[in-house]
């Protein structure tokens, strides 16, 4: 098939800081327009109720409501990364895991990474899919994907006692899979492609405090971004992130969500709210 204009592609990107791509002016990135986004709308800034808001165009408050509680008593900033940093040597692996999963999820009323990673369909919301012909994604928070499964966690624990490795290469694992995944669709004639990653996410809670590992990282997603822009040159490319990610005070490599986001497009055109890219693909839908 020969690419035509139509063709949509949005690159999520989970965790992508926009000071960190504007800093290393990563033009594949940066696109022909780029702006910060606003995430004053949402009441927490967690991952599920974002991406689905970007596919559906709204927030659900109920879904939020679910995260607010869980983020208040279990929530990943600065005060509590610091706290597991100097706690998490000391941590014994089992009980701790035990400790967790019987005694704080249910007070938070489960793990809402479970119980929110398919709320989109699960509620039988109308997303952006039902607006194209031919469209595919390999699965966004909220989706149908779990970004925060029993192996993320005992790994990120792991990485709290002391040793990141085996989470940094979980977290390299599932990109190089989502990347190959990525371009097989881009062989196939979806009028839209929504693809998700979630590796800065991961490795940024873990290393954002590490600059130059960081660049690492980043350098391979403006890669991706150009070999995008060279296997399609006429599709329409959009990039998104969620949110971006910090160094949180005072815990070292460790990283927090900052509170905006970012996005980019081959068009020039920008949104400044996440929600809003429901619109924008609206607006280039075939009108079926
Ligand atoms: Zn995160």
């Amino acid at each position: 098939m020969s690419d035509d204009f139509t063709r949509i592609i949005v690159l999520g990107i989970d965790g992508l800081e926009y000071s960190l791509v504007e800093e290393w002016k990563l033009e594949y990135i940066l696109q022909r327009a780029h702006c910060r986004t606003d995430l004053s709308d949402y009441d927490v800034v967690v991952t599920p109720p974002l991406w689905g808001s970007m596919i559906t165009g709204k927030i659900d408050r109920e879904v939020m409501r679910r995260w607010k509680l869980h983020t208040l008593l279990a929530g990943m900033d600065s005060m509590r990364v610091k706290l597991a940093e100097k706690l998490g040597r000391y941590l014994p692996h089992r009980p701790t895991i035990w400790v967790w999963n019987h005694l704080v999820l249910p007070v938070t009323g489960g793990n809402p990474f479970e119980s929110t990673a398919d709320y989109v369909k699960k509620k039988n919301l109308h997303t952006i899919f039902h607006e194209f012909e031919k469209s595919w994604t390999n699965g966004l928070p909220g989706y149908g994907r779990v970004v925060s499964n029993s192996t993320a966690r005992e790994l990120l624990l792991e990485a709290f006692r002391g040793n990141r490795k085996p989470y940094i290469r979980y977290a390299i694992q599932l990109y190089k899979e989502d990347r190959e995944r990525l371009f097989s669709a881009l062989n196939r004639d979806y009028d839209l492609i929504f693809w998700y990653t979630c590796l800065l996410d991961k490795i940024g809670h873990v290393c954002a405090g590490n600059k130059l590992e960081m660049l690492k990282y980043y350098l391979e997603i403006n890669q991706l971004a150009k070999r995008v822009k060279k296997k399609c040159p006429d599709a329409i490319i959009y990039i998104i992130s969620d949110h971006g990610m910090k160094p949180a005070e005072g815990a070292g490599k460790w990283g927090v969500h900052s509170d905006y986001g970012f996005f980019s497009s081959s068009t020039g055109e920008l949104i400044s709210k996440p929600y809003h890219l429901y619109e924008l693909l609206l607006r280039h839908a075939p009108g079926i």
